[in-house]
């Protein structure tokens, strides 16, 4: 038995599913809920939705704004929340940009940059034109794909893209080559929504940095689920959603090294992010408030920072640890189901918890609704990463994703109910 092994027998599953009410739902005829959908979004322990309702009840006010005790209060709320996020990455909280979403962070880095090229030279680093290349890899979700897409067209780069192995893995090989002299960005998933993959990514940033290419990572399904450490990654940009690892809708986060978000002008302006203003311009505040105009979202942040002291007192590594027996029993027994293909490694090394697969004859949507009427949730589609569904034969397909709170006996029923509908569709 592995130290791992004896950390996940000590995991009490039971004990966390209480902490989440709507775990315990009765569903389609008085089925119990067997929520499988966690990588589109997770579900929140009663301490996260506490954490927002006590800010509403005790600190509402505008962050940042007025001088009265509220004020004061929401905003020690809304700036100790960017400390506690700052720890939870190992990053520093000047590095840690509040978003709506990772599809907003990605945006606003993205606008960014083309701000920057637009700026001419004081930006020189982040600039982009004719002749640069942007590498992105077929792995990506839609979000980590459009924006750098966009980039391009309005910049003039070219973008690139590294390919995935048949088991839906980034080709790594492929896409140290695919680095040039002209590569100025790569910007790739740190573990796939659809094959579960996890990037090497600290081999990957060493290589981008000696060829001195800025890694931005869209880390939406690793940080909620194993642990992440942007220092020791070395990664430039990274992002990710707080919804997908127990916090509210509404809150995301920009992680940039301070001396990057330094030369970054902004993307979306207005109040709370400026120095000066006059009818005829206006200058800006540093990082991070550079790039939180508005009221910022001080209750989602709270309870964001609820989310992370959750995951942390029960420990990253366990949680991974957990996740990776689930995955290794799914895979196993939706992997052995005749005519079911799994889309992503085999193994549950190197690998999350999202499992997709394709049954044979049986369209993906009458597989998620034949186990919805079950109670399993499972998610269905293209699961925005069309690129990735053509680069491994399949139109679309059905998603299980598996966090902390789900249990080996749900894995078993999830088998049950494939098997239930191959003989239904059969
Ligand atoms: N990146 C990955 C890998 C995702 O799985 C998702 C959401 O599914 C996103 C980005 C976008 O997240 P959001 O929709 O919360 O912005």
């Amino acid at each position: 038995m592995t130290q791992d092994d004896s950390a996940a027998r000590r995991f009490d599953v039971a004990a966390i599913r209480a902490d989440f009410p709507i775990l315990s739902r009765r569903v389609r005829g008085d089925r119990p809920l067997i929520y499988l959908d966690s990588a589109a979004t997770s579900q929140k322990p009663l301490r996260v939705l506490d954490a927002e309702r006590e800010f509403y009840l005790e600190h509402n006010a505008a962050a940042h704004r007025g001088t009265h005790l509220l004020a004061e209060e929401a905003t020690d709320a809304y700036e100790g929340a960017r400390e506690r996020v700052a720890a939870f990455l190992g990053a520093t909280p000047a590095e840690i940009v509040f978003t709506r979403n990772a599809t907003e962070a990605i945006n606003l880095l993205t606008y960014a940059i083309s701000n920057a090229t637009l700026a001419g030279s004081a930006a020189g680093r982040l600039r982009l034109g004719p002749g640069d290349e942007v590498l992105v890899t077929e792995l990506e979700h839609h979000a980590n794909l459009v924006p750098w897409q966009q980039l391009c067209e309005r910049t003039g780069a070219t973008l690139r893209w590294a390919p995935v192995t048949a088991e839906g893995r980034l080709d790594a090989d492929r896409l140290a080559h695919l680095i040039s002299p002209r590569t100025r960005f790569l910007a790739l998933t740190h573990q796939s929504n659809v094959t579960g993959a996890v990037s090497p990514l600290a081999e990957i940033v060493k290589v981008a940095h000696d060829a001195e290419v800025l890694v931005a990572v869209d880390a939406a399904q690793s940080v909620p689920h194993f642990p992440v450490d942007v220092t020791q990654l070395g990664v430039d940009f990274l992002c990710f959603s707080g919804h997908k690892m127990l916090a509210p809708y509404g809150i995301g986060v920009l992680f940039g090294r301070a001396e990057l978000l330094a030369l970054m002008p902004p993307f979306l302006t207005g109040g709370s992010m400026i120095e000066v203003v006059t009818m005829e311009r206006s200058s800006f505040l540093p990082p991070p408030q550079r790039f939180e105009p508005g009221v910022p979202p001080a209750a989602q942040a709270a309870g964001l920072a609820a989310a992370c002291d959750y995951l942390a007192e029960l420990g990253m590594a366990r949680i991974a640890a957990h996740e990776e027996e689930l995955t290794a029993h799914a895979l196993d027994t939706v992997g052995a189901l005749p005519g079911v293909r799994i889309l992503g490694p085999g193994t549950a090394k190197d690998r999350g918890s999202s499992v997709s697969f394709v049954v044979e004859g049986v369209h993906p949507h009458d597989v998620g609704q034949y186990l919805d009427d079950l109670g399993i949730a499972v998610r269905t589609g293209h699961h925005c990463a069309w690129p990735l569904h053509r680069a491994l034969g399949a139109q679309s397909s059905t998603r299980a994703s598996f966090y902390l709170y789900n249990t080996h006996e749900e894995v078993e029923a999830l088998g049950r109910g494939i098997r239930e509908a191959q003989r239904y569709f059969g």
